[in-house]
């Protein structure tokens, strides 16, 4: 039987593109961090900027929630449809618009796949360069979203560096334009207070993206070494080389070994840790550069260094990395990706601190690094129906958090605040910082609560009772 409501949806975008019975609710619960869930009031899957229009406005005329859901991968929580809300699923709105090559630059709406845009251009010569290892499912609107990162982004940048402009429905329903199609828009920059607001502030719909010219020239290599501190230090000596690799990735011994059993592949005797370097641009400067990467590994004792010489053997030496977070299942139903970040001259220390507490709770812990710009990815099997393994997940992220900021580093990468880390943030910022940053948010929301509620800010901040605008 449809509710009122799902009639109501079902007017604006078509019967079949409202989803309805509680089985088919439920698969959108949660996102990719599967700890916390509630099944949607509906779920429905508009096609163009006016139909999310008008699912917003009709969501304000029954004064019910609605939160904004690319594809779901996002691993704080940010598209779980907390409380009782309306899920608007962008997957439908899947076009490329516009490829302006004169002008490096596409248009495409928001429910694009990462990987999408790339593959638009690639045999022109350019690609998209935000590239999160999520890339082949999650869609552009899900990456402003969050500013995702990925291995890459080291050297070319995140998802806000990327963007030149988007097409938004506030969450006072109204369709919006904000940034420019060339770089430098004047006056205040409300594109930067977009990106990354994990849909709190509206619904992208559209977005012009910068075009990346390939580089001439690709080296990449994969440094094995026997202990997890060899490898952490040679990050740090490499960035304080002055280079700056286009990746430079850190796996560790129990990630190596889900993968190696999973794929069934080969890593030298006694190896329990690697790195993954890769550097671009001109032939003479990236091969150069490669070698004093690699004079460094070998300074810290690696037990062996694999090199690319083609593209099929850079795509081997890349599998193992690309491949690692799937391979986990192999020793829970579930996982727990936390994500901070320190400064790279910091990791060999974080790195130690976690295997440490890893030891003293008796628990595993496995290590994936976006090492070159300090982005640690701690990933914690469990049991999510298990009260006890989440208590001490959310109590040892706490702790790995909290050395984060303490060695001058923050809370998240990459992966957002989310409903994960909302109670986190003060860790991180006074209640007076968390206070301006809700002033803000109001400039979009005009203090309704109804767009993606609960997330990024914690509760006492978001309360409207107590306060007057400045
Ligand atoms: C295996 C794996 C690897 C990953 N690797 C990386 C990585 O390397 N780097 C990285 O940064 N992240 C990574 N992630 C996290 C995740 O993929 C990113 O955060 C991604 O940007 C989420 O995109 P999505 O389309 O899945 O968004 P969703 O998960 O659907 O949503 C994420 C947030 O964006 C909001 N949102 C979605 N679409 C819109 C829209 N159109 N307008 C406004 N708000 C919207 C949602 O409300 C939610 O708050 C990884 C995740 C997985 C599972």
């Amino acid at each position: 039987v449809l509710t009122q409501l799902e009639k109501k949806l079902g007017r604006i975008v078509g019967r079949e593109y409202v989803l309805t019975g509680p089985t088919v609710r439920s698969v959108y619960e949660c996102d990719a961090y599967t700890i916390h869930r509630f099944e949607p009031l509906a779920v429905v899957l508009p096609k163009t900027t006016e139909e999310v229009r008008d699912v917003v406005q009709l969501c304000i005329k029954h004064q019910v929630a609605f939160v904004a859901r690319g594809a779901g991968t996002g691993l704080s929580g940010g598209a779980t449809p907390v409380g009782s809300a309306v899920l608007i699923s962008l997957k439908r709105m899947n076009r490329i618009l516009e490829v302006d090559l004169a002008n490096r630059r596409l248009r495409a709406e928001a429910g694009v796949t990462n990987l999408q845009i790339t593959r638009a251009v690639v045999k022109d010569g350019y690609h998209y360069a935000p590239d999160p290892s999520s890339q082949h499912v999650s869609t552009l609107g899900g990456n402003i979203a969050e500013n995702a990162g990925g291995p890459h982004t080291l050297k070319y940048g995140v998802t806000a560096e990327h963007v030149l402009s988007i097409r938004m429905v506030t969450p006072l329903g109204e369709i919006v334009e904000i940034g420019s199609s060339v770089p430098g828009a004047p006056g205040y920059d409300w594109l930067s207070v977009i990106v990354g607001s994990e849909g709190t502030m509206g619904i992208v719909t559209e977005a012009w993206v910068k075009l990346t010219p390939n580089a001439p020239c690709v080296e990449t290599a994969l440094a094995f070494f026997s202990e997890t501190r060899q490898a952490t230090q040679a990050v740090a000596d490499i960035i304080a080389l002055g280079v700056v690799p286009i990746a430079l990735e850190f796996m560790d011994e129990t990630f190596m070994r889900v993968v190696s059993e999973a794929f069934q592949l080969q890593f030298p005797d006694g190896a329990k840790a690697f790195l993954l370097m890769e550097f671009d641009g001109d032939q003479e400067k990236v091969k150069a550069e490669l070698s004093n990467a690699v004079v460094t590994c070998k300074k810290h004792n690696a037990l062996e260094v694999q090199s690319a010489q083609n593209g099929a053997e850079r795509d081997r030496l890349w599998f193992a990395r690309k491949n690692a977070v799937g391979a986990l299942g192999r020793l829970a139903p579930s996982k727990v990706t936390h994500d901070g970040v320190v400064p790279p001259s910091k990791l060999p220390e974080m790195i130690s601190f976690i295997q440490a507490i890893a030891k003293r709770e008796n628990m595993t812990i496995a290590n994936l690094s976006h090492a070159g710009d300090g982005n640690i990815h701690p990933a914690i099997p469990l049991d999510d129906r298990n009260p006890t393994e989440v208590e001490r997940m959310e109590r040892v992220g706490k702790e790995i958090l909290t050395e984060c900021v303490r060695l001058g580093g923050s809370i998240s990468g990459e992966h957002g605040i989310g409903v994960e880390k909302r109670d986190l943030m003060a860790l991180s910022y006074l209640p007076v910082d968390l206070e301006f940053q809700q002033q803000v948010k109001q400039i979009f929301t005009n203090r309704s609560e109804l767009c993606n509620p609960q997330k990024v800010l914690p509760l006492e901040a978001t309360s409207n009772e107590r306060k007057e605008p400045r």
